[in-house]
């Protein structure tokens, strides 16, 4: 006797969701909303990370939720940079006229980078190891598109 097992139905299934980004992302979203940083400190090896994770890249152990925050100036230094005339979140779009620097950030207190766009400078005047201040978007909604990007303290 064969059994059938599979029914097969065609068309669109609607699946409508939405997910959490966890407990630590929650307080570092909930900060860039107050438009400040904070960063987690793994109590065990002092590595600071910001963004924060739960477990340690260097020592693996698990960061406590509690109690191993730490405020952190919205300044930082560019560690690396990378010029495009390339829009970055629009693939289809063809070659700008205006050269984009995009930036790997160290925030200042951190030990960790993040990338954003370094505004208000020529790649001409790009150096590594320039200080950066934050510049925040108009609409400030505890995202990671709070942060417009970074710009040279006390300009070029
Ligand atoms: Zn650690």
């Amino acid at each position: 006797m064969v059994k059938k097992l599979i029914d097969v139905a065609e068309g669109i299934v609607r699946a409508d969701f939405e997910y959490w980004v966890g407990k630590y992302m929650d307080k570092f979203y909930e900060r860039l909303e107050k438009q400040q940083f904070i960063a987690i400190k793994c109590p065990s090896c002092n590595k600071v990370y910001f963004p924060p994770r739960k477990v340690c890249g260097e020592c693996f152990k698990t960061i406590p939720l509690e109690n191993c925050w730490v405020d952190l100036a919205t300044t930082g230094t560019l560690v690396n940079f990378t010029a495009t005339n390339y829009s970055v979140m629009e693939r289809r779009k063809k070659k700008n006229e205006k050269t984009t620097i995009i930036g790997l950030i160290k925030i200042d207190g951190s030990d960790t980078a993040i990338i954003y766009p370094v505004l208000d400078v020529q790649e001409k005047d790009v150096k590594l190891g320039m200080k950066l201040d934050v510049v925040w978007n108009k609409k400030i909604a505890g995202s990671p598109g709070d942060i417009k990007g970074f710009k040279p303290v006390g300009g070029t």
